[in-house]
């Protein structure tokens, strides 16, 4: 049986949330043993896209990668790695820099909304904004990827990415697996308790809306508890017209398994469903957070499945990116 390769990554921005659990971390653990062969990346030099404090985002990388080997990835059988650690992935990018086009990074939807968001500000924004999905495009190609399971949210840039694998083959010869993303069925794109209509994302500062894999039982059930959700009676799970309950649902359809159409006839009140899924959330977490403060208390460990994982990396993305090289004409 042939082996896919599964490639994908998260950025040390903020604290992450279940949202990236949901969507993300928890299906990467998932990834069947047998037929896949998987990294997953703390993707440190993306956070450098956007203002950052250089001591926070060391440290959130730090907490990112804990928080991937506390979800249930087994770094023996995994690939586990922080990106900078890998010179590839920039080597790569240049040449990524050089197929892709200014229109189609700027039509990004994730480029024109943080760009707008940097400039209400009165921010400047960074040129690497911009670029942002060029490098992510590497992060994946590097490593002849066919696979990448991300949230809805990035199948934009996964898309771009096997736009320019594509061209560059084209033009090139033939050099890259063209990769394809996978989304999950349910909780794709989990919503901001307070703000059912933007995503729960880990860079926004809107603290209530947002759970926190790293909080407390009592904070994941005031937040739940407190969710924003729609005038209009009863339990109905669409997502256009009742965002705020569609979301409660998606959760806990997420974390209980099940489906969140057939889950919203067992309720009555969304007081109820709100407490469900509080106490839903509870215990998914529960365990990601035992383990995560075990590998707190041995940092020589994380040290050294970040170390081994560097080196398998770069091992197995250099053939491919020195062969662009080559192909390119250097
Ligand atoms: P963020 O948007 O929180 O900064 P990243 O870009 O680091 O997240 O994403 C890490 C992974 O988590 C990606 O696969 C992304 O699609 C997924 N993800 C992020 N936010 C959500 C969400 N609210 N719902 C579902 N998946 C999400």
């Amino acid at each position: 049986m042939e082996m896919t390769r599964v490639f994908s990554g998260v950025k040390p921005t903020g604290h992450l949330t279940l949202g990236n659990y949901l969507g993300a971390l928890r299906r990467w653990a998932e990834v069947d043993q047998h037929q896949a062969d998987a990294l997953f990346c703390v993707v440190d030099l993306h956070a450098l896209t956007v203002d950052h404090d250089p001591a926070r985002v060391r440290r959130l990388s730090r907490q990112a990668a804990t928080l991937l080997l506390a979800s249930g990835l087994d770094p023996k059988r995994r690939t586990v790695f922080v990106q900078s650690h890998v010179d590839e992935h920039a080597r790569l990018s240049y040449l990524l820099e050089c197929v892709a086009t200014d229109g189609e990074m700027r039509r990004m939807i994730q480029y024109k909304e943080k760009a707008a968001r940097e400039q209400g500000r009165g921010g400047s924004v960074r040129l690497s904004l911009l670029t942002y999905p060029a490098l992510m495009a590497a992060d994946i190609l590097a490593y002849d990827t066919d696979e990448v399971p991300v949230g809805e949210d990035q199948t934009q840039h996964v898309e771009l990415a096997r736009d320019l694998a594509v061209r560059f083959n084209h033009r090139y010869g033939h050099t890259f697996v063209v990769p394809r993303a996978t989304a999950p069925k349910v909780a794709a794109r989990v919503m901001n308790l307070q703000d059912p209509m933007s995503k729960m994302g880990k860079s926004d500062d809107s603290g209530p809306g947002i759970v926190y894999l790293l909080d407390e039982p009592e904070v994941v059930r005031k937040k739940v508890m407190r969710a924003v959700t729609d005038s209009g009676q009863g339990v109905v799970y669409d997502r256009e017209e009742r965002p705020g309950v569609a979301n409660l649902l998606e959760i806990l359809a997420a974390c209980e398994g099940g489906d969140p159409e057939a889950l919203s006839g067992a309720y009555a009140s969304y007081g109820a469903l709100k407490k469900d899924t509080a106490e839903a959330v509870v215990e998914v977490l529960r365990p990601v957070q035992e383990r995560h403060r075990e590998l707190c208390a041995d940092p020589g460990y994380v040290d050294g499945v970040l170390r081994a994982g560097a080196e398998k990396a770069r091992e197995m993305a250099r053939p491919t990116v020195d062969a662009a090289y080559r192909a390119i004409g250097l």
